[in-house]
């Protein structure tokens, strides 16, 4: 195959993520072709996330490719690397303030934000909300068959799971499985958090506040919309949030249980179930096998969680996710062959993405063990003394 006829060949990317958007933007910037099938009727990333971390290395990378990496610059939060850890009595163990002039590795971006600017940037021609793909059918003359709920079919060279935890691709290249991770959620919001309760906005700081105990935490974060995003987490079997008796579609009842759960914990803490608003997600936390691969096949592969769904305590997975987007882009560009270009972006993607879903599993282990707070205190202060060495 030419390079022009690699331009002609029909890429199908499933899902209109951070990664599927990240994939079709890149190679429009290289002039290649490719369609995004979403199942959504419109974009719902910004329902679906909260302030997410956009680290130097991996997803400012991808941002440089995509052309939108001064537009990021313009609006990513760099005081969102403020970051507390406390135990459950409220004693504080770290306060990191970014400084003023800071632009350190790590600025935070809401997830609608994000692909808000990824979405602006995209032809609106290659994107095809409302589809969601039931089924990919190889053919016998290499190309996949990809058919849709909606009764729409498509046939294609190259077919990409960006279809994140339970992507429908990955079953064609390998029999592995998002497995529970041994961690459950309920997520709440705090709204317009200075004006409504300035009280634990000034607690809570400009970034990421971990409160750590008993094998429970409560995980918050500012977000750019004025939000404190929440997440109540517990190490629990798979079927706690049903047997829980928790009722999380009545509020009021929900709030009193949850906050037994944390009965003895400093009333500060205490106050992020307080003043949250209504609405509470429970979530189970899943994660592949850590250094999951698979046998190459021709014309299939994946990204982003669709390949490597870990916790998400590496912080990892949406700059993952547009790191492979990234590596698998500016493959297909470069190689004329579209087999060729998948077999060199999955065998980079498997180094670094092993050691992160690595990282993530050790770090999920250690927030929720005893005495979490001072483990993980002990684990940034390593990392800080490796870090100035390097310097
Ligand atoms: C509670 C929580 C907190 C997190 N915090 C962070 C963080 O701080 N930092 C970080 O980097 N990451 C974080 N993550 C992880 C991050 O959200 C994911 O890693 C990232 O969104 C992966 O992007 P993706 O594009 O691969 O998949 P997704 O974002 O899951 O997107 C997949 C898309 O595919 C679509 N889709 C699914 N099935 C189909 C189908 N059959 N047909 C068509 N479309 C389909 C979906 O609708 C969706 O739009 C967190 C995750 C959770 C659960």
């Amino acid at each position: 195959m030419t390079a022009a006829s690699a331009k002609e060949q029909r890429i199908a990317i499933i899902g209109g993520g951070p990664g599927g958007l990240t994939l079709a933007l890149i190679l429009q910037r290289h002039g290649i072709k490719a369609v995004v099938y979403e199942r959504e009727d419109s974009d719902k990333n910004r329902d679906s996330g909260g302030s997410l971390d956009i680290h130097e290395d991996t997803g400012q990378i991808a941002l440089k490719e995509a052309g939108l990496y001064e537009q990021f610059k313009a609006i990513a939060r760099y005081e969102g690397e403020d970051f507390r850890l406390l135990d459950k009595t409220g004693k504080i163990y770290m306060d990191e303030v970014a400084g003023v002039d800071d632009t350190g590795e790590r600025p935070e971006i809401d997830r609608g934000t994000l692909c808000d600017l990824l979405l602006n940037a995209l032809d609106p021609e290659c994107l095809h909300y409302g589809h969601k793909l039931i089924e990919a059918i190889p053919l016998d003359n290499g190309m996949h068959e990809l058919r849709f709920e909606n009764g729409h079919v498509d046939t294609v060279h190259l077919v990409v799971g960006a279809d994140g935890a339970f992507s429908r691709i990955r079953p064609l290249l390998t029999d592995a499985k998002a497995e529970y991770s041994g961690l459950s959620m309920v997520e709440l919001n705090v709204d317009n958090a200075a004006v409504a309760h300035p009280e634990l906005a000034a607690f809570n700081a400009r970034g990421k506040m971990f409160g750590l105990a008993d094998h429970q935490a409560i995980l918050a974060q500012l977000n750019g919309d004025g939000r404190i995003k929440v997440y109540l987490s517990f190490r629990a079997e798979r079927d706690w949030l049903d047997t829980c008796d928790i009722p999380f579609n009545q509020p009021k009842e929900a709030k009193r249980k949850l906050l037994q759960y944390y009965s003895d914990w400093d009333e500060q803490l205490k106050n992020y179930i307080h003043c949250s608003n209504d609405k509470m997600i429970p979530r189970r936390i899943y994660m592949l096998p850590v250094g999951l691969k698979w046998a190459f096949k021709s014309g299939v592969t994946l990204i982003g969680d669709a390949a490597h769904l870990m916790s998400p305590f590496a912080g990892e997975g949406v700059n993952l996710a547009m790191l492979d987007a990234t590596q698998l882009a500016l493959a297909i560009a470069h190689y004329d062959d579209l087999d060729e270009a998948v077999s060199v972006y999955e065998e980079k993607m498997y180094v670094y993405s092993s050691r992160s879903a690595g990282e993530s599993d050790k770090n999920l282990k250690l927030i929720f063990s005893d005495d979490a707070a001072t483990k993980l205190k002990e684990m940034f202060d390593q990392y800080h003394q490796q870090a100035e060495l390097k310097e």
